[in-house]
């Protein structure tokens, strides 16, 4: 199942897709009078609203796709989650990234965390603020938590996870690298591009397996795999869930593979005007362009 915010004639509604359409799944629950929750962070920490949510699929004749669906080119997608209770992500996950930022393949997972203001949906503008010089993108695999997870074991972590989406981990690297702590270059405000949807862990049982892929204004710049990661998914959440509670909705950045433009050579800056397009198997595209303030 994928599942996506939208707007559509000024309006807020979440939905799930099918092809070419998302259907808006309060209505269609409205319909057959059951009750489904009224927001996608409800329906992330319900227990039961995926499995209901997919009987009323199933149950939903063509006619009722008709008048419960909007094509999505007719909405403006949302980031999924707005507010989540934390952005958790891994720093050097891939050992091709490892490789060619010349750093040590880490032994324990690095962890650093973005605020939410960093937050933006798809198609919206990364700022640049005019005294950033080197801009770069950081295409990622990112986990939505379902359930509140404590000292988690790494066989039984796959069920805490609700999905899967895209994250851009967009970085300033003179700022990233200025003092000891990466919080300053990666914290700008929109500097966390999350979407186009989430895919439910259900539908997505190859997430080690993953093709991950950015481009730059059509270049092709990273062509990775998830199953290449140095700590998967089910370590990532052992690891973090023995520091700290991780609540439903909290998202975790799982690290980039090779060829950001830090790396390049010579380096290449994204400036004013640039196009980065992000695309995961089983998620979609996300979409961003630079605009320079
Ligand atoms: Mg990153």
């Amino acid at each position: 199942m994928q599942i996506a915010r939208y707007l559509y004639k000024c309006k807020e509604y979440y939905g799930i897709i099918q092809s070419e359409k998302i259907v808006c799944l309060p209505d269609l629950a409205k319909n057959y009078e059951t009750n489904i929750p009224s927001t996608i962070e409800d329906f992330i920490k319900s227990e039961t609203a995926e499995e209901i949510a997919s009987r009323l699929l199933e149950e939903m004749t063509s006619s009722e796709l008709d008048v419960f669906s909007i094509p999505i080119r007719k909405t403006k997608l949302l980031t999924p989650i707005t507010s989540p209770p934390k952005i958790l992500c891994l720093g050097l996950n891939y050992a091709s990234h490892v490789n060619e930022t010349k750093e040590k393949r880490p032994e324990q997972p690095v962890v650093f965390m973005k605020p939410n203001t960093t937050i933006i949906g798809p198609n919206d503008k990364i700022i640049k603020r005019f005294f950033v010089k080197q801009l770069d993108y950081e295409a990622e695999l990112a986990v939505v938590v379902g359930r509140q997870a404590k000292d988690i074991t790494i066989s039984e972590a796959n069920s805490y996870v609700f999905g899967y989406t895209i994250l851009n981990d967009v970085s300033a690297r003179d700022f990233q690298f200025k003092g000891s702590q990466w919080t300053p270059g990666k914290s700008f405000d929109t500097f966390a591009p999350i979407g186009p949807c989430i895919t439910t862990s259900k539908q997505l049982s190859n997430v080690n397996n993953l093709g991950v892929k950015t481009w730059v204004n059509g270049e092709l710049r990273q062509e990775g795999n998830t199953r290449d990661m140095i700590f998967g998914v089910s370590e990532i959440i052992y690891h973090l869930s023995r520091i700290m509670t991780l609540k439903p909705c909290d998202i975790i950045a799982t690290g980039t593979p090779s060829g950001v433009g830090m790396a390049m050579q010579p380096q290449k800056w994204l400036n004013s005007g640039d196009n980065v397009k992000i695309e995961i198997e089983g998620i979609g595209i996300l979409n961003n362009t630079i605009e320079e303030r």
